[in-house]
């Protein structure tokens, strides 16, 4: 947590709760609560063989239908994955980066500004005019609305299937007018649907990777994730794995992306 003693010079006396900063604390402090509050659940994996003649799901690599035998071309792997989007260390990454990137920038900016303008001055400007101490307090602030706003998001469940084609990830959440505002995207109550339990879903969300278009991945069983990038450089989709089910997922997508040296 945030110590505020540094920030705001309030001495740690027992008793003294209430902080000058409160704008600060009290969003991260909801934000950890609300993660406190909510346990992380993990979809199961599962390998298919799908028949592409009588278009269905197969649990051995004979179709239960015809009785064909199904290639090694026709597995699957269909796992769905629960969390809250606090507990998704990716977007707490982001939330860090986005505006440490953003202030650094700024402060650049000022300070060449004040250094074409009053020369060697710019050092005392960075040092004394205060903008240092406000720029960790502009940091904190967004840091925690970021928190705020990934609390007040909702438990999302991200559907993934890949087949010898590509990699589709689907997030649906539970449509609230709140969560749909801390995401961006319209509550549509036309495009809300029903799961098999007559709860309502949203897809929030849909991500399709073509294997082809992949130029590198990265593992990280540990972390149970594997990252897409297309380009090179570029993150293009994350793939949370549950553990036990990570070095098949992770055969499929060392065999199908072909890493240019
Ligand atoms: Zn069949």
């Amino acid at each position: 947590m945030i110590d505020c003693v540094h920030m705001c010079g309030i001495p740690r006396a027992v008793g003294r709760a209430l902080c000058k900063q409160w704008p600060i604390c009290l969003p991260v402090l909801a934000a950890f609560a609300i993660l406190c509050l909510q346990h992380r659940e993990r979809g199961l994996r599962l390998l298919i063989y799908y028949c592409a003649k009588c278009q269905r799901q197969n649990m051995r690599n004979v179709c239960d239908s015809c009785g064909k035998g199904l290639p090694g071309t026709a597995a699957r792997y269909i796992w769905s994955d629960y969390r809250q989007p606090l507990a998704d260390t990716v977007k707490l990454g982001a939330l860090v980066r986005l505006p440490l990137m953003a202030l650094a920038l700024l402060i650049t900016v000022m300070f060449v500004m004040e250094y074409i303008m009053t020369g060697a001055q710019a050092v005392t400007f960075l040092t004394n005019s205060g903008i240092l101490p406000a720029m960790v307090q502009t940091f904190f602030s967004a840091v925690g609305v970021g928190l705020l706003i990934l609390a007040l998001q909702g438990k999302e469940n991200v559907q993934y299937a890949m087949d010898p084609k590509g990699v589709l990830k689907r997030t649906w959440i539970t449509p609230t007018r709140l969560n749909c505002l801390m995401r961006g995207i319209r509550y549509d109550k036309r495009a809300i649907q029903q799961n098999a339990d007559g709860l309502p879903f949203l897809m929030a969300h849909e991500e399709y990777l073509v294997w082809q278009d992949a130029r590198r991945y990265v593992l990280r069983p540990r972390a149970g994730r594997i990252k897409l990038y297309r380009p090179y450089a570029f993150v293009f989709m994350t793939l949370h794995i549950p553990r036990e089910e990570y070095d098949g997922a992770a055969a499929m997508v060392a065999g199908k992306i072909k890493v240019k040296k």
